[in-house]
């Protein structure tokens, strides 16, 4: 049974505050004003159609705010996370699993535009090539922010990696709450959604699965 190395949690968590971050300034630059204002008077119109009077003070700057946070949080869609991966492909002969488990994330149902969030395991099994392990956690962020499935997205984090790699295997499984399960509809609090998506020996060992699935049991 192949030995394993780990990390946990390689990105900062925390970064509840969308506009003070180096992330958000970069990306603040980058955002058209033709977009934003298109996207503030869509927010000024979901104010008034609630029933809210966006006059009031405490509303003034709402759809602007709204704008750029809601900019930020689909900035996926304005990068490549294969791109991303092919900057720190490295040469090695390193052929035991690579697990990075307990990454945070953070992403939007694209039924509600409601949050879900929740945590990420990725692994992989090298044939030659190793990858950058921060690279994981940002692959993820990249689908993450973008209007999801949490199916589609545990799917696509697998894919890249396999077309990035092209490793023995690799392995993703997601655990999050989706708010629009718990703050409407049927309101279940407690419950988490387990998605996985697996490639290569993760299908074809069993022992290669077991071991998997043992290391991200918390
Ligand atoms: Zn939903």
């Amino acid at each position: 049974m192949p030995s394993a190395i780990s990390e946990s949690n390689p990105l900062p968590s925390g970064r509840g505050s969308c506009c003070d971050d180096d992330d958000c300034a970069a990306e603040s630059t980058q955002n058209d004003p033709m977009i934003i204002s298109g996207l503030s008077s869509a927010v000024f119109a979901m104010l008034e159609g609630i029933g809210e009077d966006p006059h009031r003070e405490g509303l003034l700057k709402t759809p602007e705010r709204v704008a750029r946070s809601l900019r930020f949080l689909t900035k996926g869609y304005r990068q490549d996370p294969e791109e991303l991966l092919k900057k720190a492909v490295f040469t090695e002969a390193y052929d035991e699993m690579v697990l990075v488990k307990d990454i945070d994330i953070f992403s939007m149902c694209e039924h509600h535009m409601l949050p879900f969030f929740g945590k990420a395991h990725v692994a992989y099994i090298p044939d030659g090539k190793i990858v950058g392990l921060s690279k994981l956690a940002r692959v993820v962020d990249v689908f993450a922010r973008r209007l999801q499935v949490q199916e589609r997205l545990t799917q696509q984090i697998r894919d890249a990696i396999q077309n990035v790699l092209n490793p023995k295997g690799v392995a993703v499984v997601i655990e999050a709450r989706h708010l629009c399960m718990v703050m409407r509809g049927v309101e279940k609090i407690n419950s988490v959604t387990t998605t996985s998506a697996m490639s290569g020996q993760f299908i074809t060992s069993q022992s290669t699965r077991s071991e998997f699935l043992r290391l991200i049991k918390p």
